[in-house]
C-alpha cells in the first residue's frame, strides 16, 4: 500500500512539473527548398522541452535530407509534422552533426520514419560509454516528459569516417565532411552545392555564448577557417540564427575560443591559479552574451585544463 502511495505521489509530481506542448516552433526558409527549426537559447529544460540546438531540412523532389535530431522524441515529432507541411517526398536521411544530447535523442523518431541515420565513427566510443548511459538516465527526470523510458540512444545506419561521405538524393549531391576535432572529435559539415547553404552543426554558434565542453579549440579555430574556404552563401549553426554573412558571424566564435585560449593559456604557462587569473581576466565583451552566466566560467576553466595540457 505505502509503495503504491509513493509512487502516486510521484507520478502526480511528474504530472504537475510538465509541461504544456508551448514551446513554439517554426520552419524559416534560409534558402530554396531548405528549412532552419532554430531552437531556443537556453539551457535544457522541461519547460522548453530540450528545444535548444538547431535541426534543418533539405526538401527534393526524390525526398528529403535532415540534418540533427533535436533533444527529445516530441520535439522530433513536430519537425516531422513541419517537413510534411512543406513536401510528401520520403525522408531518406538524417546527417547526425555530433553526438550531444540535444542533437541526438530525437534521432529514433526519424529513423522510425524512415531516415537512414550517418554519424561520424568517433561517437562510437560515446554511444558505448558510462558517461552517454548516465547523461539518459538524468535526462529522463530532468527532461520528462519529453525524455522518458522509451528514448533511447540510436546506432546508425552507417557510420561516417574522417574522409566524409557523399549522399545522392535523386539528383542532388550532399557533401558531408568530417570537420573535427573541433567543438567535438565526430564534428560533421554538411554542404550543399546547389544552393551553397554549409550546415555546419556546433562548429559555429550564434547568438550565445558557444558551449566549449571538451572541445580542442585550437583546431576548433582552424575547423572554422576550413569552413570558411568552402565559400558558403548561407551558414546554418548549430544554436542561432542562420547567417548570409558567414565570414562576419563566424567571427563571434573565434573570438570567443582566442580570448578563452589567450587568456588562459597565459595563465597556465605562468602557472598562475585558475581562480585568480578567470578573477582578473576582462570578459565584460562576452558578458551580454546569452548564457554567459550559465556556461563560460566552466568553458574557461576547460580551456585553462586545455593550455595546461598544451603547454607541456
Ligand atoms: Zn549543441
Amino acid at each position: 500500500m505505502h509503495k503504491i502511495l509513493v509512487l502516486v505521489a510521484l507520478v502526480a509530481c511528474r504530472l504537475a512539473l510538465a509541461q504544456p506542448a508551448t514551446v513554439a516552433m517554426t520552419a524559416e526558409p534560409v534558402a530554396e527548398g531548405t528549412w532552419l527549426v532554430q531552437g531556443h537559447t537556453a539551457m535544457g529544460s522541461a519547460a522548453n522541452q530540450n528545444f535548444i540546438s538547431n535541426a534543418a531540412f533539405v526538401a527534393t523532389p526524390d525526398g528529403v535530407l535532415v540534418v540533427d535530431g533535436l533533444g527529445s522524441p516530441p520535439l522530433a515529432q513536430r519537425l516531422l509534422a513541419l517537413i510534411r507541411d512543406k513536401t510528401a517526398a520520403p525522408l531518406r536521411a538524417v546527417v547526425v552533426t555530433h553526438c550531444h544530447a540535444d542533437h541526438l535523442y530525437g534521432l529514433q523518431v526519424l529513423q522510425a520514419a524512415g531516415a537512414q541515420v550517418l554519424m561520424h565513427e568517433r561517437c562510437r566510443d560515446y554511444l558505448a560509454s558510462d558517461t552517454a548511459r548516465l547523461r539518459l538516465q538524468a535526462s529522463r527526470d530532468e527532461l520528462f516528459p519529453w525524455v522518458d523510458e522509451h528514448t533511447r540512444l540510436v546506432t546508425p545506419d552507417r557510420w561516417v569516417g574522417d574522409e566524409g561521405t557523399e549522399l545522392q538524393i535523386g539528383s542532388r549531391r550532399f557533401v558531408v565532411r568530417h570537420a573535427g576535432p573541433a567543438h567535438t572529435p565526430e564534428d560533421l559539415l554538411v554542404h550543399d552545392p546547389a544552393t551553397g547553404v554549409v550546415f555546419a552543426g556546433d562548429v559555429v554558434f550564434r547568438g550565445r555564448v558557444p558551449y566549449v565542453g571538451q572541445a580542442d579549440s585550437r583546431r576548433w579555430v582552424a575547423a572554422l577557417d576550413g569552413l570558411l574556404a568552402l565559400k558558403p552563401q548561407v551558414l546554418v549553426p548549430g544554436h542561432g540564427p542562420a547567417s548570409l554573412q558567414p565570414a562576419t558571424d563566424l567571427a563571434q566564435t573565434r573570438d570567443y575560443l582566442q580570448t578563452l585560449r589567450q587568456a588562459m593559456g597565459e595563465a597556465a604557462r605562468n602557472l598562475e591559479p585558475f581562480d585568480e587569473a578567470y578573477a582578473r581576466t576582462d570578459w565584460s565583451r562576452f558578458a551580454h552574451w546569452p548564457l554567459f552566466a550559465a556556461v563560460h566560467r566552466m568553458n574557461a576553466y576547460n580551456t585553462y585544463l586545455l593550455m595546461e595540457h598544451e603547454a607541456k
